[in-house]
């Protein structure tokens, strides 16, 4: 029999369901790796919140997801604002009680400028988005952190050889390593703190690299 790519993901999700009965907040996850990872999560039984910063993307990904069973809420969610990142908390407690799995998933890359031509804006803005509001938001989330929850980072390939073009992107993702170590240490034994580092993936965030020739030859 065949089955298309959904079907068999649908399958796989309901024999596993390693996540039922958790509850996950993904942020930046209206669309691409992040979307990708609630999808995952969901389908193996997780109640999710997906978030991002326009309200219209959040309420078409929660349909997308709702329309393939999976539990679903969505919170608009800039990761730079706090009362936004509060509100995704709060919004998450309030529906289920309790957090299971933070996967910190924004990230932005807005300059191809090398390191030392960077305006301090633009370094002040990768810091804060690739770095420092994923500490903000585990501070807000980590009262609500069970014994064996998890938190995830999504770090990249350029994190362990930063790629000129993405220099300092890559910089911002080489301290989530180094994040995810010190957290792990101080978050154990209740939370697992890791890291994911992905290669090149197809997304909207990726067309930034496949529209830019400067990017492309140093990839
Ligand atoms: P993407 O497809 O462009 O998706 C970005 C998502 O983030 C959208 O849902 C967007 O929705 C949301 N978003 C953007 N800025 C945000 C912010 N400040 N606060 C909250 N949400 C925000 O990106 P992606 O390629 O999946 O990238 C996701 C992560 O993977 C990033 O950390 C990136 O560094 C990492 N990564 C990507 C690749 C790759 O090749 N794609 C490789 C390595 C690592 P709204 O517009 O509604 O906010």
């Amino acid at each position: 029999m065949f089955l298309s790519q959904r079907e068999r993901e649908k399958k796989r999700g309901e024999k596993m369901k390693r996540f039922q009965g958790k509850v996950a907040i993904v942020t930046a996850s209206t669309q691409g790796i992040g979307f990708g990872i609630a999808q995952r999560l969901g389908l193996e039984g997780a109640s999710v919140v997906i978030s991002s910063r326009k309200q219209k993307n959040v309420d078409e990904a929660v349909e997308k997801l709702r329309t393939q069973g999976i539990e679903v809420i969505g919170v608009v969610c800039h990761v730079s604002n706090p009362q936004q990142r509060k509100n995704l908390i709060d919004k998450t407690v309030q529906k289920y009680g309790h957090i299971d799995v933070v996967v910190s998933n924004a990230a932005a890359n807005p300059s191809v400028d090398n390191i030392l031509d960077t305006q301090e804006s633009v370094l002040d803005k990768l810091w804060d988005i690739n770095v420092k509001t994923s500490i903000l938001l585990l501070q807000s989330a980590s009262p609500y952190l069970h014994k064996g929850s998890s938190v995830v980072f999504i770090s990249s390939i350029g994190a362990y050889q930063p790629q000129a073009s993405m220099g300092m992107y890559g910089v911002t993702k080489t301290a989530l390593l180094g994040l995810t170590k010190a957290l792990a240490t101080e978050m154990a034994p209740n939370t697992r703190v890791n890291c994911v580092a992905p290669g090149f993936v197809p997304t909207h965030f990726a067309d930034f690299i496949t529209r830019n020739e400067d990017v492309v030859s140093n990839v």
